[in-house]
């Protein structure tokens, strides 16, 4: 990756990073109590033009390449927030941007990027999450208009999105049954859509998740998103994007911990001296070293390949599964080297901790990715 980078990056890394630091991290304890940022941040990261950098100038952005949302990605897991600006910029506007109409991309893009609109996406139901085919919020033609009914649940950046991006199905009696979700785009107010409060849950506690309900939705036709019944394909597609996200978050939160761990072992005594001369607690600390540095080659390739337009799904379903599971033993080490301290709320590993506890569940499960490769080495 540093063959990529210029001056430019290194400059643009240094201001998101000096942002994060006097803008947002002196409030994630508050925000992260009441389990929900304030609205106003997300306008903040627009004025800055944090959002959604690679949206092309004609609809307001920058028409930056994806290597910026990894900076931002980057700096946000050194940094430990969790707000879902990635879920915003790389997530979910990239399919507008992709399979919407000029009349979409015209009204939505240029929000974006401002962050007067933000988004989320709802895929997963109460009853169903990795088998996607099987959701069953349904969207039934009514003259111009789709009538939706149904569930969705974890929806992140639920309760401050304006607009989201709603998996349905407009074909209920079709095999295979992926073959009759389609993509609609919801706005916030519309009559029959409500959501739940903000969930409660075990980390990642600024970045809210709520449940969505519909009722006797009505939106025109015109919000459906590319094709009809095209959605599991649209879905498949850029769930590669999604999982490198969650990827390059994981990465960046497991050399955070070390680069914490490696520093409190140094300037920690017991029995007379430094706790990272213990013999055991440097073998661990050298294990964690040397997988944290597999990974990080591991993720500049994919990145780098994702860059060139030539993304190799197999290694994002690798990394996907690896990393987060990687992060997750860096996590547990780490917090055991810390004793105490680091099961205390005040100290930051102890967050950490719980942050990355999803990593390996959210964008595809590590069993899910498992399943995947499964079927690419034709086993
Ligand atoms: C914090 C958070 C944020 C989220 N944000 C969003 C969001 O914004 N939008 C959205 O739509 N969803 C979101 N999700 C939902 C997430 O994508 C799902 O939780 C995930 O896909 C798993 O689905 P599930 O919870 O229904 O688990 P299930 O699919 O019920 O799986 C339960 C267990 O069974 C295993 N399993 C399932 N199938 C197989 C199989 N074939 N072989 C082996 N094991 C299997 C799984 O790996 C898992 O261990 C979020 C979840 C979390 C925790």
């Amino acid at each position: 990756m540093d063959a990529i980078y210029t001056d430019e990056h290194h400059i643009f890394r240094k201001t998101f990073r000096r942002f994060l630091m006097e803008e947002i991290v002196p409030f994630m304890n508050e925000w992260e109590e009441g389990a929900l940022v304030p609205n106003e941040i997300w306008r903040k990261f627009g004025d800055y033009g944090f959002l959604c950098p690679w949206v092309d100038e004609k609809y307001g952005g920058l028409g930056v390449g994806f290597e910026y949302s990894v900076i931002m990605i980057e700096e946000l897991g050194k940094a430990g927030v969790d707000i879902a600006v990635p879920l915003h910029s790389d997530v979910v506007s990239p399919y507008i941007a992709k399979y919407g109409c000029e009349e979409q991309k015209q009204k939505w893009l240029p929000k974006c990027v401002t962050g007067e609109v933000t988004l989320s996406i709802a895929m997963t139901e109460p009853n169903t999450g990795s088998d996607v085919a099987s959701i069953t919020t349904v969207a039934r033609k009514e003259g111009q208009d789709y009538i939706i009914n149904g569930q969705k649940v974890y929806i992140s950046n639920g309760i401050n999105s304006k607009l989201t991006l709603l998996a349905c199905k407009t074909l209920t009696n079709v095999s295979p049954p992926h073959k009759g979700i389609s993509l609609l785009l919801v706005e916030e107010g519309t009559k029959g859509f409500t959501k739940g409060k903000s969930m409660k849950k075990l980390g990642r506690k600024a970045s809210e998740v709520c449940e969505y309900y519909f009722h006797d939705c009505r939106v025109p036709m015109s919000n459906l998103l590319g094709e009809e019944n095209k959605g599991f394909t649209y879905l498949m597609s850029n769930l590669q994007q999604e999982r490198l996200v969650q990827i390059i978050r994981s990465q960046a939160e497991a050399e955070a911990m070390l680069d914490m761990t490696m520093e409190y072992t140094k300037n920690r005594t017991a029995f007379g001296q430094s706790i990272s001369k213990f013999q055991h607690n440097q073998f661990k600390l050298v294990e964690m070293a040397t997988e944290i540095e597999l990974g990080r080659v591991f993720v500049d390739e994919i990145v780098d390949s994702h860059l060139k337009g030539n993304t190799n799904e197999k290694r994002v379903a690798m990394a996907k599964w690896w990393i987060t599971e990687m992060a997750n033993r860096v996590a547990y080490h780490c917090m055991q080297l810390h004793g105490g301290i680091g099961y205390m709320e005040e100290y930051p590993l102890a967050r950490r901790f719980r942050n990355v506890r999803m990593d390996t569940i959210a964008a595809g499960t590590t069993e899910i990715m498992k399943v995947i490769l499964s079927k690419k080495l034709g086993l």
